[in-house]
């Protein structure tokens, strides 16, 4: 797809539960108070990318294909959220019937058939993207440019740094088929672990990308969800919205040409390095 240079694309990859549509959702609010026009395109069959931003559920482009499609029933699956964010979600088949990455690659098809970027003003389109599964429909996202930034979500905790560690090396191997694919960072999610800085800065170094932000665990995530809002919109003078509001001044001043070809690190860099910081705990995982 051929992008205006004036739209600035981004992907948020990660595993499931790690924290990308929270993130995803507080930087499109803060973004949204940043004179961007922003729109957030969920991509995960769990359907909730957009939810903190619309209060509540979307009905979802795979939903809406059983009326079939024109310009103007896609126009109904484009909600209105905060403060002017447009969203959209890609939805997914029932589970266990047909491939979870489908709605991805049919959304995408869309917005570039329709030319919603150009149509609705956009100036930040941001793709939240689970990483679980090896499917090229979830590697859509960064074919053919749709998403020329790319930053990958984890925390501290093993599992979470090797499913990292997993995700942009396939997202990698299967964009290489259609061209180019580079990383521009890492989101540090914070569990609350020991040394979840060090660790997670490490690791990070090992594989040669830069961490954007560590974002600390806070319960006033949990209170703005219970209220249905982002924490930008209903707690705007915590730390925590400082917080999201400085990632996404960062990505707004990074040089989108600025991006980084991972190494892949392996199961036993990951060890020893979370090793140094806990030297008396053992693992369970096996090599
Ligand atoms: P994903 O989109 O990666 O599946 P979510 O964004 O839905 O993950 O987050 C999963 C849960 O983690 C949510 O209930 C959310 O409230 C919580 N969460 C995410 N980030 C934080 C944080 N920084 N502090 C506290 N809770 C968080
Ligand atoms: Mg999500």
């Amino acid at each position: 797809m051929k992008q205006k240079p004036d739209i600035r694309t981004v992907a948020i990859y990660g595993k499931g539960g790690i924290g990308k549509s929270t993130i995803a959702s507080n930087l499109s609010a803060a973004l949204s108070h940043m004179d961007e026009k922003v729109m957030q395109i969920g991509c995960d069959p769990k359907r909730d990318s957009v939810a903190l931003l619309c209060g509540g559920l979307k009905k979802t482009i795979l939903e809406c294909l059983d009326e079939g499609m024109s310009e103007e029933i896609f126009s109904k699956v484009i909600h209105s959220g905060y403060n002017g964010i447009y969203c959209i979600e890609s939805g997914g088949p029932k589970p266990g019937s047909g491939c979870a990455g489908r709605g991805v690659a049919q959304a995408l098809g869309f917005i570039e058939q329709y030319r919603v970027f150009e149509n609705y003003g956009i100036t930040f389109a941001l793709f939240d993207v689970l990483g679980d599964v090896v499917c090229g429909g979830f590697a859509q996202p960064v074919k053919d440019g749709f998403a020329k930034q790319v930053y990958l979500v984890t925390s501290g905790e093993i599992l979470s740094i090797l499913q990292m560690n997993n995700v942009c090396m396939s997202i990698i191997s299967i964009a290489e088929s259609y061209g180019s694919c580079t990383i521009s960072g890492i989101i540090s999610n914070m569990r609350g672990v020991p040394h979840e800085e060090e660790i997670v800065e490490e690791i990070a170094g090992i594989m040669g990308l830069p961490v954007i932000i560590h974002i600390p665990r806070s319960h006033t995530v949990q209170n703005a969800e219970r209220e249905g809002k982002t924490v930008i919109e209903a707690y705007p003078e915590d730390s925590q919205a400082k917080i999201y509001r400085d990632l996404a001044a960062k990505i707004l001043s990074s040089d989108p040409d600025e991006t980084f070809s991972p190494n892949p690190v392996s199961l036993s860099e990951i060890k020893n390095v979370i090793k140094k910081y806990m030297p008396s705990q053992g693992y369970a995982t096996h090599n």
